[in-house]
């Protein structure tokens, strides 16, 4: 994607995944050459929602590609609790298996909650970095599986070679998978960090001073193009779908460019670097020097 008459460099998350991706294949085949084990990834994927169906198939197509063994569970959407705790258990003892992944969302109307299923994941085999111990671990600044958006957000963010430290940042969105564990990590490089959510009273404001913005809101081009600060970086997590079947994100795209020092698309920015950070998880499971 290219931004026409604008200053903003852009953030290629497409093109950085790639190298990533290439990366983790030569540590894995150097690895097994040299006597370790394969990677395994387990996906657990419950009911029929077309959007997660696509995303798994997409996460077992890289780990393909990588060399990480992938290990499939469709289950039916009323999957009772027990059946879906026992899977998982044998999942955590079965030692093919580095990582382990239950895609969110779980259907609606099921007689557990989403908590108790990450939860009964083995610390080590979170490859998604949503379980409550690893998230502790996050806010403590200890190590443990870092979630994968807010990872490859990081990793973009690093590119840009811009001094973090004492540097003001606005995250806008407090989800649990995104939002709260990038304040963290951006904390960890000692930002100062605003966390902006539906409440808060001058979103336009609270943008205008960052540094660095990171939307991960979920409603298109809500944050506009002239509340980006001149030489601000732009991380733009959304992805929306709009009436005319076009994805955008959270961000004014053209618009932010005009005044942002760097900036990712969508697509082609977070997106794909969610799924490198996955791999990345898994084959650090595994033990694989990187
Ligand atoms: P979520 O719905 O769990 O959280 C959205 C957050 O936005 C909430 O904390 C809410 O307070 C805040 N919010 C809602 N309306 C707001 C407003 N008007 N002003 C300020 N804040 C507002 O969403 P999520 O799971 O964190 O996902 C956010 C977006 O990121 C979605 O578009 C999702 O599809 C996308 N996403 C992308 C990737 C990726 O790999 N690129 C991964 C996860 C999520």
């Amino acid at each position: 994607m290219t931004t026409p008459s604008s200053t903003a460099r852009l953030l290629d998350g497409k093109a950085l995944s790639a190298q990533i991706l290439d990366q983790l294949q030569s540590a894995v085949a150097k690895h097994q050459q040299q006597g370790g084990a394969q990677p395994g990834l387990a996906t657990v994927l419950v009911g029929d929602d077309p959007a997660s169906h696509i995303y798994v198939r997409h996460k077992r197509r890289a780990c393909e590609n990588v060399g990480i063994q992938s290990f499939h569970y469709p289950l039916e959407a009323y999957v009772g609790q027990s059946q879906l705790l026992e899977l998982i258990q044998q999942l955590n003892e079965d030692e093919r298996v580095h990582g382990i992944l239950v895609q969110l969302p779980l259907p609606r109307d099921v007689d557990y909650v989403e908590q108790d299923v990450l939860a009964a994941i083995a610390p080590h085999k979170d490859a998604d970095g949503f379980h409550p111990a690893n998230q502790g671990a996050l806010l403590q600044g200890q190590k443990a599986p870092i979630p994968c958006t807010p990872k490859g957000v990081m990793r973009l963010l690093a590119e840009t070679k811009m001094e973090l430290s004492g540097a003001h940042a606005v995250v806008v969105g407090r989800s649990n998978i995104v939002g709260k564990p990038v304040a963290m990590l951006l904390l960890e490089q000692n930002m100062t960090v605003t966390l902006c959510h539906s409440r808060t009273r001058d979103l336009a404001a609270e943008v205008r001073r960052a540094d660095v913005v990171v939307a991960a809101v979920g409603v298109p081009e809500l944050i506009e193009g002239d509340w980006i600060k001149p030489g601000a970086v732009v991380l733009d997590v959304g992805i929306n779908r709009k009436a005319d079947g076009k994805l955008v994100g959270d961000v004014e795209f053209y618009a932010a460019a005009e005044h942002a020092a760097w900036i990712t698309p969508v697509p082609g920015g977070v997106g794909p670097m969610t799924i490198a950070m996955l791999l990345e998880n898994t084959v650090e499971a595994a033990g694989v020097p990187l």
